[in-house]
């Protein structure tokens, strides 16, 4: 048996986003979201956190494949949420609110079911670096 070790990986990137809910009147919209309710949205340079779990292997040291992982970050978040307009240009959030908290989710599920050797174990993701979003993929 082997010992059981966490490895994060850091990202940034930068999106725009707005936050609006249809079900709401514009009224409600204001007073829920304020100024992240304009509709010309305003950007974040995101910090995304990976972190994986897994068992050392015995023949690299590794728990996972540190250049697959990249990739992966790159492939399945960070080349389709950079630079891009969440609420127009990434599917998940035509219906769902990108809020610092449903990026973290949308990260898990973009990344979880790829993972492979090692599982996902923590999604962080910093709006700012006073402010960040953690999912451990509970529901
Ligand atoms: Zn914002």
């Amino acid at each position: 048996m082997s010992a059981i070790v966490y490895l994060t990986r850091k990202a940034e990137f930068s999106a725009s986003h707005l936050y609006h809910n249809p079900q709401f009147s514009a009224e409600e919209n204001k007073r829920v979201f304020g100024k992240c309710n304009n509709p010309n949205g305003h950007g974040h340079n995101y910090v995304l956190e990976v972190t994986v779990k897994g068992q050392i292997d015995a023949t690299t040291g590794f728990v996972v494949d540190l250049k697959q992982l990249k990739d992966l970050m790159h492939q399945e978040v960070l080349d389709a949420l950079d630079h891009r307009f969440l609420n127009k240009e990434i599917p998940e959030f035509f219906s769902l609110i990108p809020t610092t908290e449903n990026l973290a989710l949308v990260c898990w599920q973009r990344l979880a079911p790829k993972l492979a050797a090692a599982r996902l174990h923590r999604v962080r993701i910093y709006e700012t670096p006073d402010l960040f979003a953690d999912f451990y993929g509970e529901v």
